[in-house]
Formats: structure tokens, C-alpha cells, sequence
């Protein structure tokens, strides 16, 4: 498709604050907290109505998907050197080595990821902004999506992909 348009969003209110370690074998941060940014860029041809894609929409969507992991300490479920689980329902456990974090479930954001890196966060949230997009059969006109997720000003990790015609 031809992307002649972009659209970019980057509001106040698509910040979030969160709690994260990057952890790998050998190495762990301490747990600290960041205020992320996040912003979205939409390519795509200029539709009937005069416009790429709704504003109001892309907003509303990311917002959703962002305050699921606000005010939350951001866990890697698929991460290869952490060991989760439940010890009783309302209750997450992370071990790495000969530490242990027990945190309230209601606090935790659990996320398909292996680092919770701002890449990897900005993956994350341009799968789950696609999928919700295109549950609003909003996808059609749109050529590429670009997700950017900065842990502070001025230091962004970027994720963008076309996004696939089906
Ligand atoms: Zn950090």
C-alpha cells in the first residue's frame, strides 16, 4: 500500500509508570520504576473521510493498552533466566538465583516478553495495538505501524512493521 500519510501521537496521557529489572544470565538491575513515554505513529493512505486513521481511536486503544501495566512492576513471563510463579492465586513469586520477589497478583503486570526493555515493551505494544486495532476493523487503510516507548525524555526505543493484509 502506498504510505504517503502518517499520523503520530504522543500525548500526556500516554505515559505510564512502571517497575521493571532487565534480567539475563549472570546480570540483574536492581528493581527501579521509570515514567515511559509512549508514542505511535500511524502510515497510510488518506481514507473517505480525509484522514489515516481516527486520532480519537489510536488514543483511546493505547491508552487501554497502557493502563494495564501503569502503576504495576512489569514481569518477563517468558524470560529465560526468571523463574514465576503462583504460590496462591493472589500472589506472584519471581526467583532469580538466590533472590525472590513475592509480589500482590493486582500489582504485576505478567507480559509475553523475555526482557522488559523498552524494545521489547515497544514490540509488545504494537502486537496488542494491532490486534485491537484490527478488532475494530481499522487495520485496512493502514500501512505500517510505528510504536516508540522511551524510559525517559529523549531516549526512545522504536518498533515499527508493516502491518499484514488479511
Ligand atoms: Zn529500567
Amino acid at each position: 500500500m502506498k504510505s504517503e500519510f502518517s499520523i503520530h501521537v504522543a500525548k500526556e496521557n500516554l505515559k505510564f509508570s512502571a517497575a521493571h529489572f532487565i534480567a539475563y544470565k549472570g546480570f540483574r538491575e536492581p528493581l527501579h520504576g521509570h515514567n515511559y513515554q509512549v508514542g505511535v505513529r500511524v502510515e497510510g493512505a488518506l481514507t473517505h473521510t480525509g484522514y489515516v486513521v481516527d486520532f480519537g481511536l489510536i488514543k483511546k486503544l493505547t491508552r487501554e493498552i497502557v493502563d494495564r501495566i501503569d502503576e504495576r512492576t512489569i514481569v518477563p513471563e517468558r524470560s529465560d533466566c526468571l523463574t514465576i510463579d503462583r504460590p496462591n492465586p493472589g500472589q506472584v513469586r519471581i526467583r532469580y538465583e538466590d533472590d525472590e520477589f513475592v509480589l500482590p497478583a493486582r500489582d504485576v503486570a505478567l507480559l509475553p516478553i523475555v526482557h522488559s526493555s523498552a524494545e521489547e515493551l515497544a514490540r509488545y505494544i504494537w502486537q496488542e495495538l494491532a490486534a485491537a486495532l484490527g478488532s475494530h476493523h481499522a487495520l485496512s487503510d493502514v500501512g505500517a505501524l510505528e510504536v516508540s516507548v522511551a524510559e525517559g525524555p529523549g531516549q526512545a526505543a522504536i518498533f515499527r512493521k508493516e502491518v499484514g493484509r488479511d
